[in-house]
């Protein structure tokens, strides 16, 4: 059910899908958090405290859609393995134990008809033959920036292309993951398609794909037709065509910035995702195209 949200009709909101006030172990309350996001040109926020569901309408007397949210955190016994597992659109829980597994809270989320999140996988430690058979997890974090500001492991790319290789199909998420104790807000976001500003609209998009992550730059169009890529960006430096094994392409701007950018598949791919290199180094991931 993965849309290509370039070419969709409607109109491009930027949010943050994960974030931490004072009711658990962030240092902001909700009302600063909900102002903070509201001043930096954010159309959405989802405020995910640990296994409580906290009140939006901080978010939404700023002036911002408000995504009911919640981060559940548990520990799962097949991976040996703790797991963060960030809920969107939350509609009856307003708590939420934790499971047994990282597939049992999938499910009650899912009962829920809220979208999964795994977070941070690479902080967790988390590899990817652990989640071959996990079902219904919507999104991976490919980008958190607290962790990346605070232990380095921000970043799942291995993750994701290796449970990419293993078949399964999922939306590549970049968040802040706001705790307020360093500079960690406004590092990683989401750009969602939706024809209607609500959070519901956002949430449907988020879990059929039609979104894509940043940190800065944007991408304006991204296609794979007969055997031709193309794409466009703000100006970047390169655009990584991430795929299959040793498949994928790195094309490179020839002497400043470029926003158009094409390749020719050669063979083998099994999907192409895309990644734009802004020159200052910040970048922007496109969820898969399956081929
Ligand atoms: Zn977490
Ligand atoms: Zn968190």
């Amino acid at each position: 059910m993965a849309v290509n949200p370039f070419g969709l009709p409607g109109e491009w909101l930027k949010g943050n899908t994960h974030c931490h006030t004072n009711l658990s172990d962030g240092e902001l309350s909700p009302a600063a958090v909900a102002d903070w996001y509201a001043g930096h040109g954010y159309d959405f926020l989802s405020i995910t405290d640990h296994r409580i569901l906290t009140s939006h309408a901080e978010i939404e007397r700023a002036g911002m859609i408000g995504v009911p949210g919640m981060e559940v955190n548990g520990w799962d016994e097949a991976s040996d393995c703790e797991y963060h597992l960030v809920a969107l659109g939350l509609k009856d829980l307003d708590t939420l134990p934790p499971g047994r597994s990282l597939q049992e809270a999938i499910n009650n989320v899912k009962d829920d008809g809220a979208v999964t999140i795994l977070a941070h996988p690479h902080w967790l430690g988390f590899e990817a033959p652990w989640l071959e058979s996990i079902r219904e997890l919507d999104c991976l974090e490919i980008f958190n920036a607290t962790c990346q500001l605070l232990t380095g492991k921000g970043y799942a790319r291995q993750t994701v292309d290796g449970l990419l290789a293993l078949g399964n199909r999922f939306g590549l998420i970049a968040s802040d993951d706001t705790h307020w104790r360093g500079d960690d807000a406004g590092k990683g976001w989401v750009n969602v398609r939706v024809e209607e500003r609500t959070s519901a609209a956002i949430c449907e998009a988020i879990m059929t794909g039609a979104f894509y992550g940043s940190q800065g730059p944007e991408i304006h169009d991204f296609q794979v037709e007969d055997k031709r890529v193309t794409a466009r960006t703000s100006p970047a430096t390169a655009v990584r065509f991430m795929s299959w094994r040793h498949t994928g392409q790195v094309a490179l701007a020839e002497g400043k910035p470029q926003t158009e950018w094409a390749i020719d598949l050669r063979g083998g791919e099994k999907w192409v995702r895309l990644e734009c290199v802004a020159p200052d180094g910040k970048v922007a991931w496109s969820n898969p195209i399956y081929l």
